[in-house]
């Protein structure tokens, strides 16, 4: 009788798992969608120009879903085979490591978490289940990973050293592709202030204080209170900036924004955004704030997702970076896909070149549009990444 119960529990057990690998594939389907699976067409003028380009994306999810970053998959938007096929130089990866359910724009708390039963589904090690920290290190452990098999096809850039190395690299050889970690909310830090140096030795270079709910650290434009930074939070952006971490204010509350700007003495990022101007919502940014970016020197990444453009389609994601550039000026102005972010977009990473080719019809001139499709990013990260890890020894 018992032999036959531990057969009924290995039957149990295998059905579950079966069950939740399938509802990972099936969450990843449901989720991360293209309005069209077709690569767009694209003009003779744009391909070359878009080939030309040295093009870098601020923000993707794609650590969230368990597909090989080195595979070319069918579900989501973005993997090195995608990211090589749209000329794509640099992709920043962000671990998100909580989402509440049933997220929206406007009020969530932190109650509830969605990315347990993805870290479940997709057997995370146990840590996972109850630390938010060893979430985030075991996504950078993902990709590193994944680095580590590419034989040289994928870069983990910890460094401007490492990042000018790669530039040369890639002149010679356009199949490479770099790849930056980023996280997305600092709920990761599990509360403690000590986390950042972790996280920072996991490999990570920039970080959103922020996603939906209010955290430890600072308010969310989605979260209860719409509050500003915390006591603690004023620690952490004062360690991250002693680090050399990027500052990412993408979902943080307009206070939040505010009080960050004041005392920040780095530029920051807004990784994935809209402008209010031309999509209006609660996490996109107005002129003000567009121009309070500018003036500390950031870089704002345009998204391409229907909450940062209202309509996903090429014209509107061209017309947000004609906007941005308007009024925060060229030097200020980048890409942010939300690849892979729970989004629906106009296509997947395969059809990058039709922002160039969209940028290039509007009237845009060719530097410009060099500049949004990444050489803002590149110059940015080769001015503010740490130049060798060994900063992690010093200061404290
Ligand atoms: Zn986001």
């Amino acid at each position: 009788m018992k032999r036959v119960l531990t057969g009924v529990a290995a039957v149990v057990v295998v059905v579950v798992a079966g069950f939740f690998t399938v509802g990972a594939r099936i969450a990843d389907s449901v989720m991360n969608t293209v309005v069209s699976t077709a690569v767009p067409a694209v003009s003779p003028a744009g391909s070359a120009l878009h080939r030309r380009l040295f093009v870098a994306d601020l923000h993707a999810d794609q650590l969230l879903w368990g597909r090989d970053p080195l595979d070319r998959s069918t579900r989501g938007h973005v993997d090195v085979p995608r990211l090589q096929e749209a000329h794509v130089a640099l992709q920043v990866f962000a671990a998100v490591t909580k989402s509440p359910r049933g997220m929206n724009y406007d009020h969530n708390t932190g109650e509830t978490d969605n990315v347990l039963l993805l870290a479940l589904a997709q057997r995370w090690p146990r840590a996972t289940w109850t630390s938010l920290r060893a979430r985030a290190v075991y996504q950078a452990e993902r990709l590193r990973d994944a680095a580590l098999r590419s034989g040289n096809t994928l870069t983990l850039i910890t460094t401007r050293d490492e990042l000018a190395a790669f530039v040369d690299r890639r002149a010679g050889d356009p199949a490479q592709v770099s790849a930056l970690l980023a996280i997305e909310g600092l709920h990761a830090l599990d509360g403690s202030l000590a986390s950042v140096d972790t996280l920072y030795a996991a490999g990570f270079r920039m970080m959103g204080l922020t996603h939906f709910f209010d955290n430890e650290v600072a308010a969310s434009a989605h979260g209860m209170t719409h509050a500003g930074l915390t006591p603690l939070g004023r620690q952490v952006v004062a360690r991250m900036e002693a680090l050399q971490i990027i500052v990412d204010l993408a979902h943080v509350s307009p206070q939040a924004m505010q009080e960050v700007l004041a005392m920040a003495t780095r530029p920051v990022v807004v990784s994935h955004t809209g402008v209010a101007a031309t999509c209006p919502g609660p996490r996109n940014l107005t002129d003000e704030q567009l121009r309070a970016i500018a003036a500390n020197g950031g870089l704002v990444g345009i998204g391409y997702w229907d909450g940062a453009v209202c309509e996903p389609t090429v014209a509107n994601i061209v017309q947000a970076i004609r906007h941005a550039v308007q009024v925060a000026g060229v030097a200020h102005v980048a890409l942010g896909s939300d690849f892979d972010g729970a989004t629906r977009t106009p296509f997947d990473a395969r059809g990058m070149a039709a922002i160039t080719d969209g940028l290039l019809k509007a009237g845009m001139d060719q530097d410009t549009i060099a500049r949004v499709m990444g050489g803002n990013l590149r110059d940015f990260l080769l001015q503010q990444l740490p130049s060798s890890p060994a900063v992690l020894r010093a200061g404290r």
